[in-house]
C-alpha cells in the first residue's frame, strides 16, 4: 500500500501544511494545527463567558425537583450534629427559595410574587454555621462561596470592594452566569461590621455601617457590574452583569455578648402580671434561642440589613455529648476519615470510648470547640500515621492511654 506523503497532511481548519506549523494533531477525519487549537480554545472561552455557557450543566438551574424540607433536613442530619432548629428553619427557607425560582413567569401573573428570604444565623464560632450552608449548597447543587465580611470596605477605601463577593461566586460557578445567579453566598462574621454604638454615627464609619449599606444593594437584588477577575475596577475590564435577585445570601456571626441584649429585652418584657411564670420558663443558660431581630439592631446592624434577612435562626453551643458525636457520627466524621486512611494500608483502626472522651475534654480545655477536634486527633495520631505504612501491624488500637501519652500539650498554645 503506498504510504501517505507527509506533505499531504494539512490542517483541516486553516489549510496549512505540516511543515508550516509546530504541531499537527490527527483526528478521525482530518487534522488540526496547534494555532487553530489555540484560537478555538479562545473562542470557546470568550463565548462561554458572554453567554454563560462555560461549566454549563455542572450546576442545577432548573429547580422543579428541589428536595422537600424534610428531605433537606434528613440530608443535613447526615453531616451536621444537632442544631435541629437551625436545620428546620434553613430547610424551609431554602425549599421556598428554590420553589420560587422554579416558578415560570406566567405562573406569577396572579400578582402574588414570593419574595426572596435571605437568612441570618447566630451562634458561637465552630458550631456548624458554615457547615450547614455548605452542605445545603451541595445538596441543591448550586455554586457556593464563603466570604468574610471583615475584608470589605466602602468603595474607595483600602480593602476589597463588595462586588468581589460576586466575582468569587462566578468563579465557583466556573463562569456559568446563569448558575451563579441561583447560587448561595455565605457571608461570615457579619457581626464584625456592626456599627459600634446603637446611635447612627455622625462621622463615616468605614468598616461598619458603610459596608452594611454596600451589602444592602446585593441582598435586596439588583444588577451588579462584576469585574470577572476581581480586584479594583478598571475601565478596560469587561464587566459581567449579574442579577442578585435570586442569589440566596446566608449570613453568619457569633455576635459575642448578644445574650446581654436579649436578657435586657426580656427583662423589660417580662415585667408585669405574668412575669413570675415567664421567668421560670426561660432557659438562662442558652438565651440565644430567644433571639429576635431587634436584638440584632441593638447589636449594631442597621434596620435595612435586618429587613433584608427575614429568616433568623440560631445555633446552640456544642456540649460534650455533641462534640463526641461530631467525632464519630457524621458521614465524613474525623474518626472515619482516619479510619479510611489507615484502611488504605490495610490497618483496622479501633477507637475506645475513653479515648473519645479524652479528645473531647481536651477540645473543651483548650477552648477550641469542634474546630479543635481535628487538630487534636491529628496530633495524637501523628506517630501512628508515621509508623503504620511501614509496619506489619493489621490493627491500631486508640486507647485513652495512647491518646494521653501522644498528645502534644503545646496544642493549647495555638
Ligand atoms: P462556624 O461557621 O459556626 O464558625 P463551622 O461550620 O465552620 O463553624 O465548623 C467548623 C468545623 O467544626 C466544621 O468543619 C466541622 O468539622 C465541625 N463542626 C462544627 N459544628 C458541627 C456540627 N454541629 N456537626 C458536625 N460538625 C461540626
Amino acid at each position: 500500500m503506498p504510504r501517505e506523503k507527509k506533505t499531504e497532511q494539512r490542517c483541516s481548519f486553516c489549510g496549512r501544511s505540516v511543515k508550516e506549523v509546530n504541531m499537527l494533531l490527527t483526528g478521525l477525519h482530518g487534522y488540526i494545527c496547534d494555532e487553530c487549537v489555540r484560537s478555538a480554545a479562545e473562542i470557546v472561552a470568550a463565548n462561554g463567558t458572554k453567554h454563560g455557557k462555560m461549566g454549563a450543566g455542572k450546576f442545577n438551574t432548573d429547580f422543579k425537583a428541589v428536595p422537600k424540607p424534610k428531605e433537606i433536613k434528613a440530608f443535613l442530619d447526615g453531616y451536621v450534629i444537632g442544631q435541629d432548629e437551625a436545620k428546620k428553619t434553613l430547610a424551609v427557607a431554602v425549599y421556598n427559595h428554590y420553589k420560587r425560582l422554579s416558578q415560570k413567569p406566567s405562573e406569577t401573573d396572579d400578582d402574588v410574587e414570593i419574595e426572596k428570604s435571605n437568612i441570618i444565623m447566630v451562634g458561637s464560632t465552630g458550631t456548624g454555621k458554615t457547615l450547614l450552608a455548605r452542605t445545603i449548597a451541595r445538596l441543591i447543587n448550586v455554586p457556593f462561596t464563603i466570604v468574610d465580611a471583615t475584608v470589605f470596605t466602602e468603595a474607595g477605601y483600602v480593602g476589597e470592594d463588595i462586588e468581589s463577593i460576586l466575582t468569587r461566586l462566578l468563579q465557583a460557578a466556573d463562569y456559568d452566569e446563569k448558575a451563579a445567579e441561583c447560587g448561595i453566598v455565605f457571608i461570615d462574621e457579619i457581626d464584625k461590621i456592626a456599627r459600634k454604638g446603637d446611635n447612627p454615627s455622625i462621622t463615616r464609619d468605614v468598616s461598619g455601617e458603610g459596608v452594611q449599606q454596600g451589602l444592602l444593594k446585593l441582598l435586596e437584588g439588583s444588577v451588579v457590574n462584576v469585574p470577572p477577575k476581581g480586584g479594583r475596577k478598571h475601565p478596560d475590564q469587561d464587566y459581567i452583569h449579574l442579577d442578585t435577585k435570586n442569589i440566596l445570601f446566608i449570613c453568619g456571626g457569633a455576635f459575642d455578648g448578644i445574650e446581654r441584649k436579649i436578657a435586657q429585652r426580656m427583662n423589660t418584657h417580662v415585667v408585669g402580671y405574668n412575669s413570675v411564670q415567664n421567668t421560670l420558663k426561660i432557659d438562662k443558660d442558652n438565651l440565644i434561642k430567644y433571639i429576635m431581630p431587634q436584638d440584632l439592631k441593638s447589636f449594631g446592624l442597621i434596620p435595612e440589613i435586618i429587613g433584608r434577612m427575614p429568616v433568623l435562626t440560631y445555633l446552640n453551643p456544642l456540649d460534650k455529648e455533641a462534640l463526641r458525636r461530631i467525632l464519630m457520627e457524621p458521614k465524613n466524621s474525623i474518626i472515619r476519615q482516619y479510619q479510611k486512611i489507615m484502611d488504605m494500608d490495610d490497618v483496622k483502626m479501633v477507637v475506645d470510648n475513653a479515648a473519645l472522651d479524652f479528645i473531647v475534654d481536651k477540645a473543651e480545655e483548650y477552648k477550641l470547640g469542634a474546630r479543635g477536634l481535628r487538630s487534636i486527633v491529628e496530633n495524637i495520631l501523628r506517630d501512628a500515621l508515621f509508623e503504620i505504612p511501614s509496619s506489619h501491624k493489621r490493627e491500631f488500637h486508640l486507647t485513652e492511654e495512647y491518646a494521653r501519652t501522644h498528645i502534644d500539650e503545646n496544642l493549647s498554645l495555638q
